[in-house]
């Protein structure tokens, strides 16, 4: 039996799947709720400070929007001590931001990289799932979502990859990948 949840609850939004849209989908998510004057928390895993279009233009808009660059780059770069250790503070700092009353809206993009990976369980991601029932909203995104976490989310949304320029050997390059 479906429950019914009124406008305002909090919200779990989750982007994954293996085509390209999960991470500008939630920073179009953020760009709606700035302009609706909420306070946005952006949390960024795995990848490191690269420089890309979307970091920059969120951090226009601080410091109604906070921006947090946790990851070490992407795990066949790096030692997975390394990665481990990086995804766990970072994990450790949303729940922190998330409980903090400070935000309407929390991303955090890539995290189920941190499950996949087994640096945070999916037992303990939902447990503390479990135990939010005020805002902020939230957005996840990353490929590959469990299924625990599929079923928790209110609502699920899943890229799929029907063509890539990438596969036609059109390089990344500004403003269309990063
Ligand atoms: P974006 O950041 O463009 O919204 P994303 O968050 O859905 O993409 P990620 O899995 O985070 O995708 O991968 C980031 C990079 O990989 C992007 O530069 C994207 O263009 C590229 N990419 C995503 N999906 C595919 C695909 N199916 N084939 C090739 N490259 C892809
Ligand atoms: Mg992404």
């Amino acid at each position: 039996m479906s429950t019914t949840k009124a406008a305002g609850q909090p919200l779990i939004l989750l982007y994954t799947g293996d085509g390209k849209g999960k991470t500008t989908a939630a920073v179009g998510q953020a760009l709606r709720a700035l302009g609706q004057g909420m306070r946005v928390c952006f949390i960024q895993f795995v990848k490191s400070d690269t420089g890309s279009g979307e970091i920059k233009a969120l951090r226009c808009w601080e410091p109604q929007v906070e921006v947090h660059i946790t990851g070490c780059g992407f795990s066949w770069q790096n030692e997975p001590a390394a990665v481990a250790k990086h995804g766990r503070q970072g994990w450790e700092l949303a729940k922190q931001k998330i409980g903090s009353g400070a935000y309407d809206l929390v991303i955090l993009d890539e995290i189920t990289y941190l499950v996949t990976w087994a640096i945070v369980s999916e037992k303990e991601l939902l447990a503390f799932l479990d135990t939010l029932t005020a805002p902020p909203h939230l957005v996840l995104t990353g490929r590959a979502a469990s299924a625990g976490l599929v079923a928790r989310a209110d609502l699920v949304t899943e890229m799929r990859p029907v063509k890539h320029h990438i596969q036609a050997g059109v390089p990344a390059q500004p403003g269309i990948e990063f």
